[in-house]
């Protein structure tokens, strides 16, 4: 019986790999290329980081879809089945989203470095200190590169646990497809992360097309947006592990000095 719990541990385990795998690319990055504003470089980058987090997005629909059998035989019911074309839908749609966070992200970067620049020549700056002063800063992993690398950090987080999360849904959606009358809990994380809206919501209870219209875990309609890491579960799963009026801890990851960190 696969658990709450297990599935967490599951989905931060591939964030952890997803973000070992990445941060080497953040400091890998050729600085004097976003500062001469090469696109074609910036583009090469936004695909490494794509590269960086494919593989660990597909491990964890797999988690995702393992969480929803096992919630369904807890039920006492058997679960459908979610095909590989299934998983390969949750996973493109995951994807055009983590990409669309990553090509902002990287751009943005790009555009800061810029204007910074341009600021350093219109006061006399000379080119070669404007190119250590940028290498300095991903170095040392300094303000102008660490709030960069923080917002990758969150992207990578967030697209690990949205795969998961979409092979999930969908199987949740297939599986009660017939029986609208299902209620379903919303379970929050509960760590000092959690967002007011989904400590509200913790523990309530809905239809599922009630929570159409209140908004899903994720969906945005929560002070968190699309970093929500709460869940629905079908109101009849006990998990034996979890008390579900005590929300869950997880995993939080940081990035410092080019290495990564549990807190
Ligand atoms: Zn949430």
């Amino acid at each position: 019986m696969a658990t709450l719990r297990k599935y967490w541990h599951d989905v931060d385990k591939a964030t952890e790999q997803a973000l070992l795998d990445v941060i080497k690319i953040a400091f890998a990055i050729n600085m004097s290329k976003f500062y001469e504003g090469d696109d074609f470089y910036v583009q090469r980058i936004k695909s490494m980081y794509v590269r960086g987090i494919e593989y660990n997005m597909k491990e964890s629909l797999q988690y995702g879809k393992n969480f929803f059998e096992s919630v369904i035989r807890d039920t006492g019911n058997i679960p459908v089945k979610l095909s590989k074309r299934d998983l390969q839908l949750a996973y493109n749609r995951s994807m055009i989203i983590t990409r669309g966070y990553i090509n902002l992200v990287v751009d943005e970067f790009a555009a800061e470095v810029r204007v910074m620049a341009n600021n350093m020549r219109a006061l006399d700056m000379k080119k070669e200190s404007i190119i250590t002063y940028f290498s300095g800063e991903q170095r040392e992993n300094r303000p102008l590169f660490s709030r960069f690398n923080n917002r990758i950090r969150k992207i990578i987080d967030d697209g690990v646990d949205r795969a998961a999360a979409f092979a999930y849904h969908e199987g949740m959606k297939r599986q009660y497809a017939s029986q609208p009358n299902v209620q379903f809990t919303w379970v929050a994380v509960g760590d000092k992360r959690t967002c007011p809206d989904c400590r509200a919501r913790h523990g309530k209870s809905n239809l599922y097309n009630e929570w159409r219209t209140i908004g899903f875990p994720r969906a945005g309609f929560t002070f968190c947006l699309l970093s929500c890491r709460c869940i629905l579960v079908p109101e009849e799963y006990v998990d034996d592990e979890l008390d579900l009026s005590k929300p869950l801890v997880r995993k939080t990851f940081k990035i410092r000095g080019g290495k990564l960190y549990q807190d």
